[in-house]
């Protein structure tokens, strides 16, 4: 057989789990169905956030073991970072070669400016803004060295486990077709995997929540009075979901807004009203629109056991909701290290379901319960509900995600803003989840 290992896909799982396993000597191909490697266009805001606080509650998780994928990261001169996996051995660290934005903090704005901020210091480091473009290509170079095979422009059309290797049906990008035999496969194709599904995969995960719909636009300029911001803006009357703002290496800034796939809002229309005709339009006075991205999420219980057979799901597909990059880079990592071991005849899977089932909040009932959804500020509050509730958080000096914040302080909120409070909370007792 000609390879020991055939990935698929190369975002931040996939690339990761090639050069690993490239490096360890195996003889690896990695297939990529955009036409260059390494190129995106599935929205990611490509924050790196340091800690192991979670999407929506920054609480550590103290139910389950965790030793949860997170990442430091060293500054050198430009164009020469490392990022460091924490809970990984050193060969795990990337040669970031990309702009780096830092992000200090991140902060909830309403339309009169008044905001409260998820650290009490404007000095805590939230991480760093990536450019994921740059940081893909370094590991697909580096894999490349190892003597990784990389087929761009090659999608995986179906994949099958049998009892000594697995084989993947592939369109090549001259549209012919192919059939690949490798002893064992890493599947790191992203969310919405049919091949996963395929290797039945999905079957212990139950119904969708739902999905949610992403637009980004990327902009040339834009003048925020916060210093290295990730702000999370609220103008109700125009969007009852958040309108984000961040930095988007190398020089740019990315607004962005989200809704239920089922909703009728078109999120370009309300992208371009944030532009020119909100609260907050004077940030963006003069600045072009340089690139847009779209993507849908899937809200779906994560994969149990990743590692199967030969093949070992990676990242997204596995995931509720996400992994975040690098989640995707840990699992890479491991499931290549996983690789190696099911190669020399010991229990991989095994190795790679313990990694995985403990890398992640999202497997902790304890995290599950806390991010259980209240409604969204933007779509509880008016906008000057909005503007009260930021100014109390703000003068009582209480920091933290909304998640955090608002259950944690229900006894106050109760007696001193009621009005907010019966927003939030005023149904739960009567069986609906305020979640
Ligand atoms: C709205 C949104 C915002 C986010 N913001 C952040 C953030 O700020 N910070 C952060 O860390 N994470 C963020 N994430 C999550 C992050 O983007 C993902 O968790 C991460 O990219 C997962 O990596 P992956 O390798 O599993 O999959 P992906 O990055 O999705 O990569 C999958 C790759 O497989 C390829 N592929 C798919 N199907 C096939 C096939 N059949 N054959 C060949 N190739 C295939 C795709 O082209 C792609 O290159 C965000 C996600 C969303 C939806």
């Amino acid at each position: 057989m000609k390879y020991d290992l055939t990935v698929v896909g190369a975002g931040p799982g996939g690339c990761m789990a090639a050069r690993k396993a490239a490096r360890d000597g195996l003889k690896v191909l990695i297939v990529e169905k955009a036409r260059e490697a390494g190129t995106i266009t599935r929205f990611c805001s490509r924050l790196l956030r340091l800690g192991s606080g979670g999407f929506s509650s920054g609480k550590p998780v103290t139910d389950i073991k965790l030793h949860r994928a997170t990442c430091t990261v060293e500054i050198g001169p430009p164009g020469e970072h490392i990022i460091h996996m924490n809970t990984l051995p050193d060969d795990a660290d990337i040669a970031y070669s990309g702009e780096l934005a830092p992000v200090f903090n991140e902060s909830w704005v309403a339309p009169t400016g008044a905001s409260f901020d998820r650290h009490a210091g404007g000095r805590d480091f939230e991480g760093f803004v990536v450019d994921k473009e740059e940081l893909l290509r370094g590991l697909l170079h580096e894999a490349a060295d190892a003597g990784c095979e990389i087929r761009s422009g090659t999608r995986c059309l179906a994949i099958e486990d049998t009892d000594d290797s697995v084989e993947l049906r592939v369109k090549t990008g001259s549209g012919g077709e192919e059939t690949i035999r490798s002893k064992r496969a890493i599947v790191s194709d992203g969310s919405f995997s049919p091949l996963i599904d395929q290797l039945g995969f999905n079957e212990d995960r139950g119904e969708s929540r739902g999905r949610i719909k992403f637009m980004s636009f990327i902009l040339d300029r834009a003048d925020v009075p916060f210093k290295n911001p990730r702000l999370r803006c609220s103008q109700s009357s125009l969007h009852s979901g958040f309108l984000n703002f961040g930095p988007w290496p190398p020089g740019l800034w990315e607004i962005s807004c989200s809704a239920s796939v089922a909703s009728p809002v078109k999120l370009p229309d309300i992208l371009n009203q944030f532009l020119t005709d909100s609260a907050f339009s004077h940030w963006f006075e003069g600045a072009r629109i340089v690139g847009k991205q779209a993507c849908n999420m899937d809200l779906r219980r994560p994969v149990r056991d990743a590692a199967r057979g030969n093949v070992i799901c990676v990242g997204d597909n596995a995931a509720y909701a996400e992994t975040a990059i690098k989640g995707a880079l840990g699992c890479g990592y491991k499931a290549a290290e996983a690789t190696v071991f099911a190669l020399d005849g010991k229990d991989g899977n095994g190795h790679y379901n313990e990694y995985w089932t403990h890398a992640f909040n999202f497997f902790s009932p304890q995290y599950s319960k806390r991010s259980r959804r209240l409604p969204t500020i933007p779509s509880a509050l008016n906008d000057e509900q909005t503007d009260i509730l930021y100014r109390w958080l703000k003068d009582n000096e209480i920091y933290g995600p909304p998640a955090d914040v608002l259950p944690d302080n229900r006894d106050r909120l109760v007696d001193e803003l009621p009005e907010i409070f019966a927003k939030f909370f005023g149904k739960l007792g009567s069986g609906e989840q305020a979640a």
